[in-house]
C-alpha cells in the first residue's frame, strides 16, 4: 500500500530566480522523496537515482512493473560520463548528437557504470540518459548533484501528464510535492535512440522510440536503424511497456479513422473525435457528440502534439462521450510519433 499524504504543488516560473525552489525539491529528493518536475515533453515523477528505495518507490506510486527501466535526467551532458561508459567508436557519434539535441527532448541509452543501480535500469548494461531543456528539470538535478531518474508522472499505461493539474489528478495524494510550471512546450515523449554499430561496423543509432527529434532531424546526422537491427540488438534492448504494443492509453476505448473513410458509428453509442484540423470529411459528419481539434483551421503538427494528450484526457472525463475517435495524421515529422501514441492507445481495444 502506498501511504496517503498531502500533495503540495509550487508554481515555479523560470523565468525568475528559482534557486530556494530547486533547493526545496533537491531537499525532499534527496531524503528519498518523490516530487513532480515539469520537463519540455511531459511531466516527470522524479526520484534520487543512486537512492534504490527511492526509487523502488517510483515504480510502487506508479504501479510500474520493474522491467520497465527509467530515464535519468542530467543539468549537464558533461556530468553524463560520470555514469557511462561509452565505447570509444561511438563517442563521436553521442558528442554530435549531444551538441545538435542537448538540451532537448533526446534520450540516448548508453553502456552504465556501476554507479547507476539495477533497478534504475531493471537489470539492463545501459541506461537512457537526457539533459532536458526545461530549467526546472535541470535547475532541480543540478541542486540535487545527481541524476534524476524519472518517467512521466501518471499511473501506469495511462496518458502521460503534460501539466501539474494532469499530475494531481494522477498522482495527488501519494506524492509530496509538484513543480507546476505551466504547460509542457512540446508534449509528446522524448525520442529514444541506441547509439551502436551498423551492419558495416559504421556508427548509426537505434530509434527506440518516436518523438520530438524526428527521423528527418536525424538524417543529416546519421543512419537510423529500426529496433531489432543494427548489432547485438537483442541482448541489450528491453522488453520494455513504453515498447508494447498497448500504452499511452485513456480509459475509454479509442478508434483511429482514416479521415478519407465513412464512419459508421452503432446505435445508442456516444462518440468524441479527436480531428487534427477540425475541417475533414471525417469532422463534418453530424455523428459526433464532441469535436476537439488538435491543430484548429491550420494543421500545424507541433501544435497537435503539444495538446494531443491533453486533448485525449479531456475526452477520456467528457461523461458524454463513450467511444474515443481518433483522425489518422500525416506520418511525416511529428506526426510519426504521434501515430505511434495514438496506435498504441487503440491497441488496448484491440487487446480487450
Ligand atoms: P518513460 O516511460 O517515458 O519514462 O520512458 C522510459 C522508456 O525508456 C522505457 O519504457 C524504455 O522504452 C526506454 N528505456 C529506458 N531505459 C532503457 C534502456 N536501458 N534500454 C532501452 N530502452 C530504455
Ligand atoms: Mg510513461
Amino acid at each position: 500500500m502506498i501511504p496517503r499524504m498531502e500533495t503540495r504543488v509550487m508554481e515555479v516560473d523560470p523565468l525568475e530566480d528559482c534557486r530556494s525552489v530547486y533547493k526545496e525539491a533537491a531537499g525532499v529528493l534527496a531524503e528519498g522523496g518523490l516530487v513532480a518536475i515539469p520537463t519540455e515533453t511531459v511531466y516527470g515523477l522524479g526520484a534520487d537515482a543512486l537512492n534504490t528505495e527511492a526509487v523502488a518507490n517510483v515504480f510502487a506510486v506508479k504501479a510500474r512493473p520493474s522491467f520497465d527501466p527509467l530515464i535519468c535526467h542530467f543539468a549537464k551532458a558533461k556530468d553524463i560520463k560520470d555514469y557511462t561508459e561509452v565505447p570509444a567508436e561511438l563517442q563521436p557519434l553521442v558528442d554530435k548528437l549531444a551538441k545538435e539535441f542537448w538540451p532537448g527532448p533526446m534520450t540516448l541509452v548508453l553502456p552504465r557504470k556501476p554507479i547507476i543501480p539495477d533497478i534504475v535500469t531493471s537489470g539492463l548494461p545501459t541506461v537512457a540518459c537526457r539533459v532536458p531543456s526545461h530549467e526546472v528539470m535541470r535547475g532541480v538535478a543540478r541542486a540535487l548533484e545527481h541524476p534524476i531518474a524519472a518517467p512521466s508522472a501518471n499511473r501506469f499505461g495511462h496518458i502521460s501528464p503534460t501539466s501539474a493539474q494532469a499530475v494531481v489528478k494522477e498522482l495527488g495524494g501519494s506524492i509530496p510535492l509538484v513543480l507546476d510550471a505551466g504547460a509542457c512546450s512540446e508534449g509528446l515523449e522524448s525520442t529514444i535512440l541506441m547509439p551502436c554499430l551498423d551492419e558495416k561496423g559504421k556508427p548509426a543509432v537505434r530509434l527506440l522510440r518516436e518523438g520530438p527529434v524526428t527521423r528527418e532531424k536525424l538524417r543529416g546526422i546519421c543512419r537510423v536503424l529500426k529496433p531489432g537491427k543494427g548489432k547485438a540488438a537483442e541482448e541489450v534492448l528491453p522488453n520494455a511497456p513504453g515498447q508494447l504494443k498497448s500504452h499511452y492509453a485513456p480509459a475509454k476505448p479509442l478508434i483511429l479513422w482514416n479521415p478519407r473513410e465513412e464512419f459508421t458509428p452503432e446505435e445508442g453509442v456516444s462518440y468524441g473525435l479527436i480531428s487534427y484540423e477540425g475541417e475533414s470529411a471525417l469532422a463534418q459528419q453530424e455523428c459526433w457528440t464532441e469535436v476537439m481539434p488538435l491543430s484548429p483551421g491550420s494543421g500545424r503538427l507541433a501544435e497537435a502534439a503539444v495538446r494531443l494528450f491533453a486533448v485525449m484526457r479531456a475526452m477520456d472525463e467528457n461523461d458524454e462521450v463513450q467511444v474515443i475517435v481518433a483522425e489518422e495524421l500525416p506520418e511525416t515529422g511529428l506526426g510519426c510519433a504521434m501515430m505511434d501514441r495514438l496506435r498504441r492507445a487503440a491497441a488496448k481495444r484491440e487487446e480487450a
